[in-house]
């Protein structure tokens, strides 16, 4: 039986003499293992299309619940992204990441959609990879169903844009006004440890990230030492919901 999917290739193995085991993510069946036959010779003809990355409409052979890639339409490679190992480090972590989210025989297009938006913005050089991680994993956390209330205070439900200062609180996924973390704190509720300080500008790009149209989620500009924040915040926040290693971001880490 024949499939039409569209999918990116988020891991590639080696199988046999020419053969490779390809990892897809795809629109709307979730993570899929496909068999591309000869797809390791220099001379076969869909090279390009059967490269990690590459995002394509492939035409599938199902049999015995095994997938085989017959013919594959690339839409794009992403070549860009491995001229450099900071920027291949970064996008094998989103790779990992959006794969591991993907679920197996349900709708999974906006995580395709932010994976694309990263690796392009990745590949063009649109944004540096700090920003690009942070605003995936914000955004990532969001589409998941992890967007913490970001207009009032948690506690006493005061507006946050109106206090002075305010917390994020990753591990309980809110914001609160500083009073009210304070109060918390001091009662032995929650752990300062465990309690962020989130700037003007950083609460500012949160709310940007939540609310943007998918295509310019990248679009706003932070001082160097708040994307840093940001990037610290953004992974915890996710992470704590992921709850799983990632040996890519072991890695990305000695780089970045
Ligand atoms: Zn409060």
């Amino acid at each position: 039986m024949h499939h039409k999917i569209k999918g990116i290739i988020i891991r590639e193995n080696a199988q046999g003499e020419s053969s490779k085991l390809l990892t897809v993510l795809t629109e709307l069946d979730g993570v899929i293992l496909v068999k591309a036959k000869g797809a390791r010779n220099i001379s076969a003809t869909n090279l390009k299309n059967v490269q990690l990355f590459a995002c394509s409409n492939m035409l599938l052979y199902l049999k015995n619940e095994s997938y085989t890639l017959v013919d594959a339409e690339l839409i794009e490679d992403f070549y860009a992204v491995r001229e450099n190992i900071e920027s291949l480090a970064l996008a094998s972590y989103l790779c990992e990441v959006a794969g591991s989210v993907s679920v197996r025989g349900s709708d999974n297009s906006a995580v395709l959609q932010l994976l694309l938006n990263s690796l392009y913005a990745l590949s063009r050089g649109m944004a540096t990879l700090k920003h690009i991680k942070a605003v995936f994993e914000v955004r990532l956390a969001s589409i998941l169903g992890f967007e913490p209330e970001i207009n009032n205070c948690d506690a006493c439900e005061k507006t946050l844009d109106s206090v002075k200062n305010r917390v994020l609180d990753p591990e309980n996924g809110v914001f609160m006004c500083e009073e009210c973390s304070d109060e918390l704190i001091e009662s032995g509720e929650v752990d300062k440890k465990g309690i962020f300080s989130v700037s003007q500008s950083i609460f500012d790009a949160f709310k940007y990230i939540f609310g943007a149209k998918s295509n310019k989620i990248f679009s706003f500009s932070l001082g160097e030492k708040d994307l840093d924040e940001l990037n610290t915040l953004s992974e915890i926040y996710l992470h704590l919901r992921l709850d799983r290693k990632y040996k890519t971001l072991d890695f990305l880490k000695t780089l970045m």
